[in-house]
């Protein structure tokens, strides 16, 4: 028996369904159950929510959220070798967990859960990054999730947090934070996965904001920053001179220093010169 629950150990889990780790899928597995307790207690309150985990691999944070109380957990898992191992824990816990064998990046998890809705995940580095994106981006604000939970290598949590000024901030910082609260809530070295991978991580806890901090149009906030640290190094009027024949007036009218580079400007900043294309 475990430490949070009447399912085997997870190496046991490991060794009966012979899920041995493959690179191709960025499998490195959290084992240790108390772990993954302490992952899942991150994500916040989970009573009366439904959370959205993707990658749930043989399930050591799947049964942490359960364990925490989650309403029901939907797990999305492309491996297939992974399905038996979480059909054990979905016959723990009745009517909690649904299974959907599939790709993260292609399936509507929305049509399978009720709001309010949390989401948790230790996923591999490329389909983390490219889902926060997708999660930050929606067509509409609030989006349908209340909290992102998530693990990334260390150097992309520490991207995602990142303050102006900081050789780290770039797109992401400003995606995250414009319009949510992100935080790094808990570090992890290496050993903490098996098999280890070569650098440390970090769960990043992301809580939705009711509005963005302040006003601007997604779509061109989006293309701002993109255009301004796609060429980080540059001056603001030299990086950004594609997007208007008068950039420099333009930069001047929001209060932005044309010879500043992107790493220095503010949230706000970004913000105001978005809004001057829109208006
Ligand atoms: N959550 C488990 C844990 O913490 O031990 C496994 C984590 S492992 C880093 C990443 C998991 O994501 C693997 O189980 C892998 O098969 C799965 N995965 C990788 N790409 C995926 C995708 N596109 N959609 C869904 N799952 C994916």
């Amino acid at each position: 028996m475990s430490a949070i629950d009447n399912l085997p150990p997870l190496r046991e889990v490991i060794a009966s369904h012979q899920l041995s780790a493959r690179k191709s899928l960025g499998q490195n597995f959290l084992l240790d159950l108390n772990l993954t307790a302490k992952i899942a207690r991150q994500a916040g309150d989970l009573g009366d929510c439904d959370v959205l985990e993707i990658g749930p691999g043989p399930g050591g944070l799947t049964r942490g959220l359960l364990a925490q109380g989650a309403r029901k957990v939907l797990a999305v898992e492309k491996d297939r070798r992974c399905i038996p191992a979480l059909q054990d824990i979905a016959a723990a816990y009745p009517g909690r967990l649904e299974i959907i064998e599939g790709d993260a990046l292609e399936i509507d998890a929305m049509a399978h859960l009720e709001s309010p809705v949390r989401v948790a995940a230790n996923l591999p580095y490329n389909v983390g990054t490219e889902l926060l994106v997708r999660w930050l981006t929606p067509p509409t604000w609030p989006p349908f999730w209340q909290s992102l939970t998530l693990m990334f290598q260390r150097e992309v949590a520490e991207r995602i947090v990142a303050q102006p000024g900081s050789k780290t901030y770039g797109r992401l910082a400003i995606l995250a934070q414009w319009r949510s609260e992100a935080r790094i809530a808990m570090s992890l070295p290496p050993g903490a996965f098996t098999p280890p991978p070569k650098v440390s991580s970090a769960v990043v806890h992301l809580t939705a904001l009711p509005e963005p901090r302040f006003p601007a149009n997604a779509k061109t906030l989006e293309r701002v920053v993109a255009a301004a640290f796609n060429q980080r190094r540059k001056m603001l009027r030299a990086a950004l001179k594609g997007l208007a024949p008068d950039i420099e007036d333009r930069l001047l009218s929001v209060g932005l220093r044309p010879t500043d580079r992107a790493e220095q400007v503010p949230l706000e900043g970004f913000c105001a010169l978005a809004r001057s294309f829109d208006s």
